[in-house]
């Protein structure tokens, strides 16, 4: 049973003033992410050092009350939002990049740098860190490796928790663990870097993390492809690779979302188009990364129903395109609707299949589905816009959500491939994730949590 009174009591004696927030208006801040979903917590704390945090979780832990962990609030399945009530606690004010160890290419940096920061920083070390998702001027990196985020290069360097060497935890007891280190390899006993990295803050608190960097790539050229046809634009994907390319991006947005990104930036695009493909290589070598871009280009106009195929000129246009990517999702947004998402993932040869399947999906003329994403991954972000107010068009998007959702396992899929499971997935999970698998993550939770206080309500139905 939560004793709150006695909580605060104890927060006042090794916290300030103005770590600790009990008004309404300043919890609102704290109380949503960006799924536009609100849960008010009781108290908000923001620790300024782990030995705080560790305070914190100790006597969370001794007065029974709920801690989710927070970053750039920022997550798209609700995971930094207090379901439970009890105490925010907000990592914003750890903002320390440590250590950028040029010699070993190692940074350690503190959970609540902004995504953004970090790279700005690699750069003048020539130095390069991969993993850097869209939500970038926003998002934290603890945030980053507690949803063990994706991001548009993830089809060449892989995702977040290829990058994560060593961690600085601090657990529900608030006990302090240090697992892995600078290493590039380590086997010594079970790999709980993995296993916190995508644990979405329900098993410890990160306060700390070491990452491995790349040396930055010199050269990249990026294509921009239209098509009249959008399941043939999942095709391009399986040509390019065919042809023993692995480009850095394959990324893909529909007719949909390229109509919401020109009202949204204001810019020229080619609205019937009913596809837009962005395909980026990199590498060190002008000379290589040149001759995959020039054959690439004519592959891609070897596909059917391609009606345009252009190489940015120059670094200004070829940023020019990524900003059609990037803001897709905040463009789908300002359409005023509500909206679901469905973050699916198949292998991605079903690529083409899952996109044709989508698209034929029936729904009246008040829905609207908009898809784009990671198509190099087989990673889309199918967008279901709908008024919540509305009774049939909230009972249809639910249809529609859960009708993508067991195609995608039929198709051998994950109801997630990025985002995390949150509160927005975790009804559908027992879809994917067969009973004995969820009995034992369910024994991994009560191994570290057996209170249940850290970041409750969140991956399993209660
Ligand atoms: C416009 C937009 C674009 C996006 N693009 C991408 C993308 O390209 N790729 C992608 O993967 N995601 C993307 N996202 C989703 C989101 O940005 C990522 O999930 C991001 O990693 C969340 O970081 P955050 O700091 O905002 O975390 P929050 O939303 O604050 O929290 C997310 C989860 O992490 C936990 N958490 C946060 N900090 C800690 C910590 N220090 N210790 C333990 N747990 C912690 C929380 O409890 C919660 O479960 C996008 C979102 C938006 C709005």
């Amino acid at each position: 049973m939560m004793r709150l009174g006695e909580f605060l009591g104890e927060l006042k004696t090794f916290l300030k003033e103005d770590q600790i927030i009990l008004d309404r208006e300043g919890m609102a801040h704290f109380s949503y992410d960006a799924t536009e979903r609100q849960f008010m917590p009781q108290v908000v704390v923001l620790p300024n050092n782990t030995e705080e945090v560790s305070k914190i979780m100790r006597c969370a832990w001794k007065y029974e009350v709920p801690v989710t962990p927070q970053g750039g609030r920022t997550g798209l399945s609700g995971g930094g939002l207090p379901v439970k009530g009890g105490t925010v606690l907000s990592l914003l004010r750890f903002k320390r990049i440590i250590e950028i160890d040029e010699k070993n290419m190692i940074a350690v940096v503190e959970p609540g740098v902004i995504s953004k920061d970090l790279q700005e920083a690699l750069k003048a070390h020539n130095l390069f860190f991969p993993p850097d998702p869209s939500s970038t001027v926003e998002s934290t990196i603890g945030g980053n490796v507690a949803e063990n985020a994706g991001y548009t290069r993830a089809v060449k360097y892989g995702v977040t928790r290829d990058y994560v060497r060593g961690l600085e935890a601090v657990l529900p007891d608030g006990e302090i663990i240090h697992p892995g280190g600078k290493n590039a390899k380590n086997v010594a006993g079970y790999d709980l870097v993995s296993l916190l990295t995508g644990s979405e803050g329900t098993l410890a608190v990160i306060t700390k993390i070491i990452f491995k960097l790349l040396p930055r790539p010199a050269i990249r050229r990026t294509i921009i492809v239209y098509l009249n046809n959008l399941p043939r634009a999942a095709d391009i994907v399986l040509r390019v690779f065919q042809a023993g390319i692995v480009p850095c991006a394959i990324e893909l947005l529909d007719n949909v979302t390229i109509n919401a990104v020109a009202d949204y930036i204001n810019t020229p695009l080619r609205r019937d188009a009913e596809a837009l493909v962005l395909i980026e290589v990199d590498g060190h070598l002008e000379k290589t990364v040149n001759a995959e871009a020039r054959e690439i280009i004519p592959l891609c106009e070897s596909v059917h129903g391609v009606v345009e195929v252009k190489l940015a000129l120059d670094e200004e246009e070829a940023n020019r395109f990524w900003t059609i990517r990037r803001e897709a999702l905040p463009a789908l947004k300002a359409l005023g609707k509500d909206h679901f998402e469905a973050d699916v993932v198949v292998p991605h040869y079903e690529l083409p299949f899952l996109v044709k399947f989508i698209g034929e999906l029936e729904h009246g003329d008040a829905i609207k589905i908009a898809t784009f994403g990671h198509a190099g991954d087989g990673n889309l972000h199918v967008t279901i816009l709908y008024r919540r107010r509305n009774f049939t068009e909230l009972d249809e998007a639910y249809r529609l959500l859960e009708t993508v959702y067991r195609r995608t396992i039929e198709m051998g899929g994950s109801l997630t491939g990025e985002h995390g499971v949150g509160i927005t997935v975790k009804d559908y999970l027992p879809l994917q994730i067969e009973e004995t698998e969820m009995a034992l993550m369910k024994r991994i939770k009560t191994a570290f949590d057996p209170k249940g206080i850290l970041n409750p309500g969140k991956i399993f139905v209660d």
